[in-house]
């Protein structure tokens, strides 16, 4: 089972809106869990401090490396098979390939930022990979570690309807997706196109793969140069 252990100062942000929808009823069936640890618990001193000024100055605080790494021997199991992720706006991009790969797999440790980060020092000293959502920043790693275990847990075996409705989706194949209508078949003046009432299959199939490589070109052409073919 897919099992998620989450480092945070705030753990009560959990599972927030992973409790909802598609990966609350998961979580409910049992398809995966879901544990937070508070690092306050092992923050130094009567007041618990977790963080301290930033050596060389500037503004701010740092997540301490003693205390994080406190909190992280004694929540996990020293032969623990997961990936650690600390989320970070320097790490590695967030992509549908890393998150089809973790869903496959028994699960994600993530460590959750927050002020200016954590000390340098408890990266390497305890195996921490550095993942982003995207070039901007957040005021803490929570809401990015909530993006990451959504975009995991639905891949999960038995998370969707049908198994097959994750394959066709954006960034799968190196593409965005196709454009999608229902009914009505006539709205405001616009028709669903006739393709797609047509009923021939592999017409159709063809018809959405012009569609996709032509969202991409316009929209993403980078995705273009690192499809996979
Ligand atoms: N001083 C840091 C930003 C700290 S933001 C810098 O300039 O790089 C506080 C915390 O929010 C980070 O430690 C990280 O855990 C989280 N965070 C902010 N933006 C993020 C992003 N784009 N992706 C993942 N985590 C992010």
């Amino acid at each position: 089972m897919f099992r998620a252990t989450l480092f945070t100062l705030y753990p009560d942000m959990f599972p927030g809106p992973l409790g909802a929808s598609l990966s609350g009823d998961a979580l409910a069936r049992g398809l995966w869990s879901l544990e937070t640890i508070n690092i306050r618990e092992h923050g130094v001193g009567r007041h618990r401090a977790v963080d301290d000024t930033p050596a060389g100055g500037g503004p701010g605080m740092v997540i301490r490396a003693d205390v994080l790494a406190a909190s992280l021997d004694a929540g996990l199991p020293a032969d623990d098979p997961r990936p650690r992720l600390l989320m970070s706006p320097r790490g590695k991009p967030l992509t549908q390939a890393r998150a089809r790969e973790w869903s496959a797999g028994p699960g994600v440790v993530v460590v959750c930022g927050r002020f200016e980060g954590v000390d340098e020092r408890v990266i390497g000293a305890r195996g921490l990979e550095e993942i982003s959502i995207g070039d901007y920043v957040l005021s803490g790693g929570e809401i990015a570690a909530i993006v990451l275990l959504d975009a995991c847990v639905r891949l999960i075996p038995g998370v969707m309807g049908k198994t097959e409705s994750g394959a066709d989706e954006s960034f799968e194949g190196g593409l965005l997706e196709y454009p999608h209508y229902t009914r009505p078949r006539d709205w405001e003046g616009r028709a669903i196109p006739d393709v797609l009432l047509s009923g021939d299959h592999a017409r159709i199939a063809r018809w959405r793969r012009e569609q996709a490589e032509a969202i991409t070109r316009e929209r993403r052409p980078d995705l273009l140069k690192t499809r996979p073919s």
